[in-house]
């Protein structure tokens, strides 16, 4: 636990003066809180690995017997934005003929489960190969928005959802990843249900409000959020509002998340096996889930 003070130093670092919270702020918070000696080091178990250096997951202990996967596999036929080029493969060798296997991607930086870096809707953002990899192992908090999306394929989730996920498992943990779970996932191995165009060529589907982005980036500390559909915005969004509040803040996006609905909604670690390509706006990323 942090006392009070050390953490009205971590607020007053994350916060800056008018409330917004900048990615250097960020970065600089777990600075204050080892300088206040307030953590112990971080301790992976279960695995023998060795630990990154990290601004985020510095002081939490990872205790898990489950690894879930939140990855769709990827095949030419998943769903893609529409207009854009579906995931190719292409055979170039084979056991048979030459001795080894070997394919051909031609795969688009979004396609499938994948990440968007800040690069995506910010000139001169982070790019994929620049996210600070302590960004990419998160607390996951899963909020459940099944029921709500269920009535309205255009929902959008809202600050109010994320409060009352927060009434239940107390304040967004320091670093959290924030992943909406709304059911879609269960279309993806339909690519056309999945992307659910209108006869005007408007996709339908659930993402987060804009202003649920904004209250995160601003009011809470988190590295990214994640959503089980093609888009943070939901489909019928015409600004990409989340999209903007969310590479602006220089937090993260990973889409097309699967299994959120096997996740506990508190208390799982999230590992974003986030692509790692120089100037990437995005890509395809393994997520597991540890439990
Ligand atoms: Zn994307």
């Amino acid at each position: 636990m942090c006392s009070p003070e050390v953490m009205s130093r971590v607020q007053a670092v994350l916060r800056g003066g008018n409330g917004s919270v900048s990615r250097r702020g960020f970065l600089g918070a777990t600075g204050a809180l080892a300088a206040a000696g307030a953590l112990a080091p971080l301790t992976l178990r279960a695995q023998d690995a060795t630990p990154v250096a990290t601004p985020v997951l510095e002081g939490r202990t990872i205790t898990y017997g489950i690894v879930a996967n939140l990855s769709h596999p990827l095949s030419p036929t998943s769903p893609v934005w529409p207009g854009r080029l579906p995931f190719g493969v292409e055979n170039e060798v084979t056991v048979a003929d030459d001795g080894f296997y070997a394919n051909i991607l031609t795969i688009h930086e979004h396609i499938g489960t994948h990440l968007d870096a800040p690069a995506h809707f910010v000139d001169g953002g982070t790019t994929t190969d620049l996210i600070d990899p302590g960004q990419l192992v998160a607390p996951i908090a899963v909020i459940d928005v099944t029921a709500q999306a269920g009535a309205d394929v255009d929902y959008a989730l809202t600050i109010d959802d994320i409060l009352a996920w927060e009434a239940e498992n107390g304040e967004l943990p320091l670093g959290a990843f924030v992943a909406m779970n709304s059911g879609w996932s269960d279309r993806f191995s339909d690519a056309e249900a999945f992307v659910n165009l209108d006869a005007a060529g408007v996709q339908h589907y659930p993402g987060f409000h804009p202003d649920a982005a904004i209250f995160l980036a601003e009011q809470r500390s988190i590295v990214g959020i994640g959503v089980d559909t093609l888009s943070q915005d939901p489909g019928n969004s015409t600004d990409f509002g989340t999209h903007v509040a969310t590479a602006g803040a220089g937090l993260y996006g990973v889409e097309c998340v699967a299994n959120l609905g096997d996740v506990p909604i508190s208390g799982a670690t999230v590992v974003v096996g986030g692509p790692n390509h120089e100037g990437g706006s995005g890509g395809l990323a393994r997520l597991l889930a540890l439990y």
